[in-house]
């Protein structure tokens, strides 16, 4: 962490934006994956779905992502002629799939942890405490 000297704890500055971002990013991947693996989805439509949950991002940043998944593995793309143009359609490949549902499983252990409130998550949390790291234990 990136230390300043205002101590004020409201401030929006330009780091606190930027690790917001860096988290939302992550939630879109998440996210198109998501859809991607119930069917085909593009790119329009997907900006349409992000901002529908309040995500606002533009082409310039959606489409390195769907590359980068596609890079990855995670998906695979086709191009289809829609009325005239060709629209790129993505869904996810089987690694695509496998990773999301690790990740559905990450998720949901982040949200309880994150959301439900404290006293019941002690038993949990005692056995898990040092497991938590980004390594998967075997
Ligand atoms: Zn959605």
């Amino acid at each position: 962490m990136a230390r300043t000297d205002s101590g004020n704890k409201a401030s929006a500055s330009g780091a606190s934006r930027k690790l917001v971002r860096d988290v939302f990013l992550g939630f879109i991947r998440v996210h198109i994956l998501h859809h991607a693996a119930k069917e085909p989805i593009f790119g329009l439509e997907m900006i349409e779905e992000l901002r529908r949950h309040g995500y606002s991002i533009g082409p310039g940043t959606l489409y390195p992502i769907l590359y980068g998944l596609e890079a990855a593995g995670a998906l695979c793309s086709r191009l289809t002629l829609v009325e005239g143009k060709n629209r790129r359609y993505y869904r996810t490949t089987r690694a695509g799939d496998a990773l999301l549902a690790e990740l559905r499983l990450k998720v949901r252990e982040f949200v309880d942890e994150v959301l439900e409130p404290a006293p019941r998550s002690k038993v949990g949390a005692s056995r898990r405490r040092r497991g938590e790291s980004a390594t998967a234990s075997d």
